[in-house]
Parts: C-alpha cells; structure tokens; sequence
C-alpha cells in the first residue's frame, strides 16, 4: 500500500492530544481538514492538444486565522498528501504563534516537462477555479515543492484581474517588485540555520565544528546549504533528483550553487575535484554529524532509520520522517528537530510579508531578519521547554505547543450551532 502521510498526522494528534490530557472530542475536529476542493484543469498544450490536470486546495482550519501554505506543483502530489500538508501548517502557524490556520494546495504535474507558457495557464486556470476560496482573509497560499516566486506572481495578476483590482495580499512568496518581502526567498533555510544553531547550543556543540548533508537542492536545501556554510559549517554532501556528491573536505557551495541556478542544469552535470557521486538514499546514511533531509515525504522510514549514523537530523522538507522511524532514531539516541518547528521561517517571513501588504508599508531586510530571529528563538525555546516538560521528543514538544494552541482556540470560539 502507497504511503499515506495524513496517517502520521492522525497518530500524532491522538498522542499529543491524550498527553495535554485532553479528551478525544476536544481535538476531533483537528483529525478532519474544515474543506477540500478538488478541481479539474484543461490546458490548451503548446501542440495544440488538450491535457486536463488535476488540483487540489485544501483548509485545514482557519480558527487561529486564514488558512495559510503553499502550492505543490510534483507528479506524486495526491489527496492525502495534500491534506497532511494542510494539516502540518496549521500546528506549523501555531508552533511560532502566527495568526493563521492551515491550508495546502496541488497540481498532479511535473512541470519540468511543461514549457513557460503551459506552466502560466495551467496556473492562472488553477486560481481561476480555487479563486471563490482563497484571498487575503480566507486563505492566502505561497511557494511550495515545484513552484516559486514567478508563479505567486501569476496568481497575483490572475487573482487581481478577477477582482478588478490588485490584491499583492492574496499569496505570499511573491516577487520583491510587486510586494514581495525582503528576506522570504531565504527564509526557509535561515529559519533552519537558526534552529540548528540553537539545538547545537543545547548539546554543547558548534556549527563550526560540525559535518552537515543536505538532501534536496531546491529553495530550502540550497539556502540552507548557503548558510550553515557562510555559518561555518562543513558541508559534505547535497543532492537533487539527479543524484548526490559527496566530498570529506566539504563541497564548494557557491559553485554549486551556481551551476544549479541555471534552469533544468541537475548536480549530475556539476564537476568538483574530490567528489563522489552518491544516491539519495547514500546520502542519508553517511557519517555526518547533522542531516537535513529537504526534499519530500518518506525519506527516513522504517526501510533505512536503522542505518542512519548522523548524530542530529534537522528537519527541512515537512514530513520527511515517519512515526516508525521516528522511533527508531529515538531510540539510537539521536536528536531530531521537527519540520513545523525547523522549517517554519518560510511561513513566518510570509506572514511579515501579508502583513506588510496590508498595511501596504515595506520593510527593511535587517528588520524582517532580526523579527524572524526573534520568532525562532521563542519557538525552538517554547518547544524545547515543552519536551523537557513532558520527557519526549521535541517532535511531541513541538505538537504539545501546537495542539495547545488550536484547542484552545477552539474552545474560546466555541462549536456553532
Ligand atoms: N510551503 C512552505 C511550507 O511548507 C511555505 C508556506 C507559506 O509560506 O505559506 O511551510
């Protein structure tokens, strides 16, 4: 049977529900995403055939605020994945305390395959057909796994044009030059940065000191890449859907970097003295001192957790570890910092940037930085605190916080009618 993630999510809200000492029906309706939208998406092709392709939107919960996170663009996107992503940003929003819900949206597309022009229809239709349910107070959706700035932007003007009037507000992610915030393109990877400096800390360790691999090259993988390395960090390895390099002595990140800013260039065509071609699945096993898996789902399972000899695994991609592994690493004693804790510097910067479209007044770069440093540091110390609290793992610290948070809230709203 295919893997179904929306699983992971239903064990871990019964388990951190029934430790907050709730009762079942007071976390219930946080099983259950509030909507799912499905829609179908005819594309006229640049052949001049039709291929109609399949999305999806789906609010988790707007009880703490609009429903907030990004579109997928991956030939694997399905349902249930669509809905586990929902779900993560809502706890994800709550584990920082910013005053959004959770939402996710999807194309069954690999839009490597697409060119630009299909790419755009296929995107301004998908925001035609979600456009009744998103918006600046209902839900407000941003880059994910595939997509990035330039699409945000066609939403924007889709959106717009079908409103009679520009709403920057609608989607985060966006270009700087139509309201886009200083800071969010490298968000992502700077809250991860942050976040493993902060777990370091606790352990009496250093960046500086430390091996670091790095799956997934895409927005939040290389950035992060970038950083831990400009922190001092040794980076040994990196991968993309091509394959991996691996080098002892550290890779030369900017170089890399380079070569895969160019579109449709993989790291299977980049060359560096000293390297070593390695598989995605090598790549999570080497002897490092931090992994950060940044790329999909199901990563580190039951299949490999056991050969997993990194000592700190710090989370980049949502949900790339699964209960089962989960329990494994726990047990081999090795420390994991949690996608909705360690990735969520994307979603807070978005929101910087939603706020700053309200209020249509902009930001420096130092100032998102410095408020997106302070957002981090609360959370990692509220999760932290909450783990050692309880004795678990700061995955349970972090949904602890969290489904606090959104219980709470639904509560004080109340159930109506
Ligand atoms: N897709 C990103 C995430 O998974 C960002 C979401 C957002 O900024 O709304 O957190």
């Amino acid at each position: 049977m295919a893997y179904d993630p929306y699983q992971n999510v239903l064990h871990v809200v019964d388990t951190a529900g029934k430790m907050l000492g709730y009762e079942p029906s007071e976390y219930e309706t946080l099983k259950h995403p509030e909507r799912e939208l499905k829609v179908s998406i005819p594309i006229e092709m640049d052949d001049g055939s039709v291929r109609v392709f399949e999305g999806y939107r789906v609010q988790h919960s707007t009880v703490r605020g609009p429903a907030k996170g990004g579109i997928r663009y991956h030939q694997n996107v399905d349902i249930n994945e669509v809905k586990a992503l929902a779900a993560w940003m809502t706890f994800k929003c709550a584990v920082v305390n910013i005053p959004y819900g959770g939402g996710k949206g999807g194309i069954i597309v690999n839009p490597s395959e697409l060119s630009k022009g299909e790419l755009c229809r296929m995107t301004r239709r998908f925001t035609t057909m979600i456009s009744p349910i998103i918006g600046p107070d209902k839900d407000v959706p941003a880059p994910d796994v595939g997509t990035n700035g330039e699409i945000m932007g066609w939403i924007v003007d889709t959106y717009s044009l079908l409103n009679g009037h520009s709403v920057p507000g609608v989607v985060t992610g966006k270009p700087v030059g139509i309201g886009g915030s200083l800071g969010r393109l490298e968000a992502t990877g700077r809250g991860i940065m942050l976040t493993t400096k902060h777990i370091l800390e606790k352990l009496g360790k250093k960046l500086s000191e430390s091996t670091i691999a790095v799956q997934g090259m895409g927005n939040v993988g290389s950035i992060t890449a970038k950083l831990v390395s400009a922190e001092g960090g040794r980076v040994v390895a990196v991968s993309d859907v091509s394959g991996g390099i691996y080098k002892e002595d550290g890779l030369d990140i900017p170089a890399i970097l380079a070569h895969i800013s160019v579109r449709g260039q993989l790291l299977d065509s980049y060359e560096e003295a000293g390297i070593k071609r390695i598989s995605n699945g090598e790549l999570l096993e080497l002897p490092v001192d931090i992994l950060v898996p940044a790329a999909l789902e199901n990563q580190i399972n039951a299949d490999n957790a056991d050969r997993i000899q990194a000592k700190l695994i710090v989370e980049g991609a949502n949900g790339p570890t699964t209960v089962e592994a989960d329990e494994i690493l726990a047990k081999k004693g090795i420390v994991l910092v949690p996608d909705i804790l360690a990735n969520a510097g994307g979603v807070a910067v978005s929101y910087f940037e939603w706020v700053q479209n309200l209020q249509s007044m902009y930001w420096t770069e130092e100032e998102v930085n410095s408020r997106l440093e302070g957002i981090m540091k609360r959370a990692f110390d509220e999760v932290y605190d909450a783990a050692q609290e309880y004795n678990t793992s700061m995955r349970m610290g972090a949904y602890l916080v969290a489904i606090r948070r959104v219980v709470e809230a639904n509560k004080m709203r109340g159930l109506w009618p």
